[in-house]
């Protein structure tokens, strides 16, 4: 080993620790012993080299690469996680949302149960979707209030919800719900006339559920799969007219959220993995808040009790 050559692997060297990966250091050529003499070489000929500086100097570009790559996804993570901080306090949040996982591979089974009604030729009515993920979901109903806010707070904040919308409070403005969509939010189906499906006959349920599928299709583009009956009632016609304009389940709700409270259907008054959250597009005239105020209450609530909200359409 020459002095020379030694030089050279230690000038490597103190380029990958400066990441000057580079042009500095790429442009040395092998003949230039300009720091051979800054430098005096004091090890043996034979002396093994520093471990540390092995891998630089077989494949500088490799390891350069590597040690780069690896720092900047940090400082991507940590930037990325100071960013949504900031976001989530910008928002008034008590703490930073928790993630979702990815969606399932496939969407659970729905097997009748506490939670789930199932019947034949019917789509299944949904409370609390099977799963062990911590994961709950948020629908939002009618359509009256087109409050922009929503639209920035759910875009910065990327939480997914499900929104049910009926034609008669919508219709005012579909473009607020096609903004909303075009978001990532699917719209699904909550009747044209808001109607207790109870009190109506055959063609006038088909009316109100088929009728709305089409209304939906042709103003936000998609044909609705979910579709949550008026005031949570519905008759054996109701199911069976749903199925047969395209709906392939009817989730209902355990909570129900406002600006100033949760409503919990059960006495431990807590969120279960796979619950569904309603509330509803309201403005302060019938509310004590607005829709903002309404969000962050169901974000800190999920979050201090261990859940992420999840899109319930990834998992009916
Ligand atoms: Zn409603």
């Amino acid at each position: 080993m020459t002095v020379r050559s030694s030089a050279r692997r230690r000038t490597l060297v103190g380029c990958a620790a400066l990441l000057l990966a580079s042009t500095a250091c790429a442009a040395l050529p092998d003949g230039d012993d300009r720091t051979t003499a800054a430098a005096p070489e004091r090890r043996h000929s034979g002396d093994p080299l520093p471990p540390a500086a092995r891998p630089v100097v077989v494949l500088p570009g490799r390891a350069l690469q590597e040690e780069d790559s690896a720092q900047a996804a940090e400082a991507r993570q940590a930037s990325a996680r100071g960013e949504a901080l900031a976001t989530a306090q910008r928002w008034g949040l008590a703490a930073l949302p928790l993630a979702a996982p990815p969606p399932p591979p496939t969407k659970p089974e729905l097997t009748a149960g506490p939670h789930v009604k199932v019947q034949d030729g019917a789509p299944p009515v949904v409370y609390r979707v099977p799963t062990d993920r911590p994961v709950v979901f948020l629908t939002i109903d009618d359509g009256a209030e087109k409050d922009p806010e929503l639209l920035r707070m759910l875009a910065d904040l990327r939480v997914p919800v499900s929104v049910f919308l009926s034609d008669y409070l919508a219709r005012a403005d579909y473009g607020y719900f096609r903004r909303l969509h075009a978001q990532g939010v699917t719209i699904n189906n909550h009747t044209i006339d808001h109607p207790d499906l109870r009190t109506l006959a055959a063609d006038r349920q088909q009316q109100e559920i088929c009728g709305q599928q089409d209304r939906l299709e042709e103003e936000i583009g998609t044909r609705p799969t979910l579709f949550r009956p008026p005031y949570g009632e519905y008759t054996d016609v109701s199911l069976r007219t749903a199925a047969g304009c395209g709906i392939t389940a009817v989730p209902l709700w355990n909570e129900e959220a406002f600006p100033d409270h949760m409503d919990y259907r059960y006495d431990d008054r807590r969120l279960h993995a796979g619950d569904i959250i309603l509330t509803h597009f309201r403005g302060p005239s019938l509310w004590n808040g607005d829709m903002t105020q309404m969000l962050r209450r169901v974000i800190d609530t999920a979050t201090a009790q261990g859940f992420a909200l999840a899109r319930l359409d990834d998992y009916l």
